[in-house]
């Protein structure tokens, strides 16, 4: 035996997969040629997998602020925000993300998924519980992991089960953080968020929301769906990522409680990684002040993913519960999958492939993210790869 045995099923995996002539992670983008467009295996393909939500990753204001950061600061900050790597940009992000979510305050860290490490690892600590819906993301419960504090699960968007649980942890409640997000990011579903906050006031505990799929997706400004839900109030912690609709990379979280700024001295994963370079802090403000003052974005984004839903839906595909800007299409196994994605790589539309144990339910499915960047053509030419494919596969409601 040695260390590597424990790859074992992932190489038998990968191997099934390259019999098939499929290696879904190792897609190269060999030219990007759009927001929404680039070349793979020679072929110009529809992006219909990326969360380009906005369409910003190539838009002139946001890409001439970061090559003036460049010029101005430096290819990256080679440091810490605790020790070296704090520069006025991060300063001035964090005072327009808190302006932005009219929060007391915001802290910037490296991604999304440090965003999360960071701040459940310091919000809850031993003797502590951390109740978190069951589909929540890897990089919240990476953050539980460090924490040290109880993790409970409760069933996926049941509110039932997350009262039955905050009820048997009597107390204790009143140190409890309570994690869900915005939009799931599997199957493209919101959490019944009022219900959620009327239980946590209820009950004294306290609510972080991971906005990073809702932010500049719902709600009238685009503060993600506490806001459209009305329920900014009863939210404590605001975390989300700059690699999304905003088109660059970073996380942040917002709070109107005075100790976030605490959490700077408390936060390993804040503490022990550099700052995002100031070409990404750039382009994120460039981004955010798009966002914030274009909300025809949005509009144009749902128009689009509403279009694909309704024509995925007419084809008979078994689709996520509700419309949304990530569309997942259940499939009844992995070589219907496969055969799907396949398919549509050839039709020049690429899309995510999901398998378990990444899913939810153990199911598989392909993930289109929706973008304001896809023309009205290219949202038609990947309703008609999907209806090309349509006789090769039996979706998951008929298997
Ligand atoms: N939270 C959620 C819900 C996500 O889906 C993701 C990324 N897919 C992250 C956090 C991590 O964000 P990032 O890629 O910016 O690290």
């Amino acid at each position: 035996m040695t260390i590597f045995h424990k790859f074992g099923h992932i190489a038998a995996a990968r191997r099934t997969l390259a019999e098939k002539g499929i290696d879904s992670i190792h897609v190269v983008m060999e030219e990007i040629i759009s927001p929404t467009a680039a070349r793979v295996n020679g072929t110009p393909t529809i992006l219909a997998g990326s969360n380009n939500y906005l369409g910003l990753t190539f838009n002139p204001e946001c890409i001439a602020a970061a090559c003036k950061a460049l010029q101005d600061e430096g290819t990256g900050t080679t440091g810490s925000r605790i020790a070296n790597g704090t520069f006025a940009g991060h300063v001035a992000l964090e005072k327009e993300l808190a302006d932005f979510f009219e929060r007391r305050s915001a802290i910037v860290f490296s991604t999304g998924y440090v965003a999360n490490l960071g701040m459940l690892s310091s919000l809850a600590g031993s003797g502590e519980v951390i109740l978190l819906d069951a589909d929540c993301h890897a990089s919240i419960y990476d953050g539980c992991r460090l924490s040290g504090a109880e993790i409970i699960r409760f069933r996926h968007n049941d509110v039932l089960d997350l009262e039955k649980r905050l009820r048997r942890l009597g107390k204790r409640a009143g140190c409890t953080v309570i994690v869900v997000e915005g939009i799931y990011s599997m199957l493209g579903d919101r959490a019944p968020l009022a219900d959620i906050v009327a239980l946590k006031r209820e009950y004294g505990a306290y609510l972080m929301v991971d906005e990073a799929h809702s932010l500049g997706v719902l709600g009238e400004r685009g503060r993600g769906l506490a806001e459209e839900a009305g329920v900014e109030d009863g939210v404590d912690f605001i975390v989300g990522t700059f690699s999304k609709s905003l088109g660059a990379i970073g996380g942040y979280c917002v709070s109107d409680h005075p100790e976030l700024d605490l959490i700077r001295y408390a936060s390993r994963p804040y503490i022990f990684t550099a700052s995002p370079s100031p070409s990404v802090v750039a382009s994120t403000r460039t981004a955010l002040e798009i966002m914030r003052t274009r909300p025809e974005l949005r509009r144009r984004l749902w128009e689009n993913a509403r279009r694909l839903y309704q024509r995925l839906h007419a084809l008979g595909f078994s689709l996520g519960p509700e419309p949304s800007p990530i569309i997942a299409v259940r499939l009844a196994d992995q070589d219907q999958a496969l055969a799907l994605w396949s398919g549509l790589l050839e039709h020049g539309v690429y899309v995510n492939l999901v398998l378990p144990p990444a899913t939810p339910d153990g199911g598989c499915l392909l993930r289109c993210s929706v973008s304001a960047g896809h023309s009205p053509q290219q949202v038609e030419q990947i309703g008609e790869a999907f209806a090309s494919l349509r006789g090769v596969v039996r979706p998951a409601q008929e298997a």
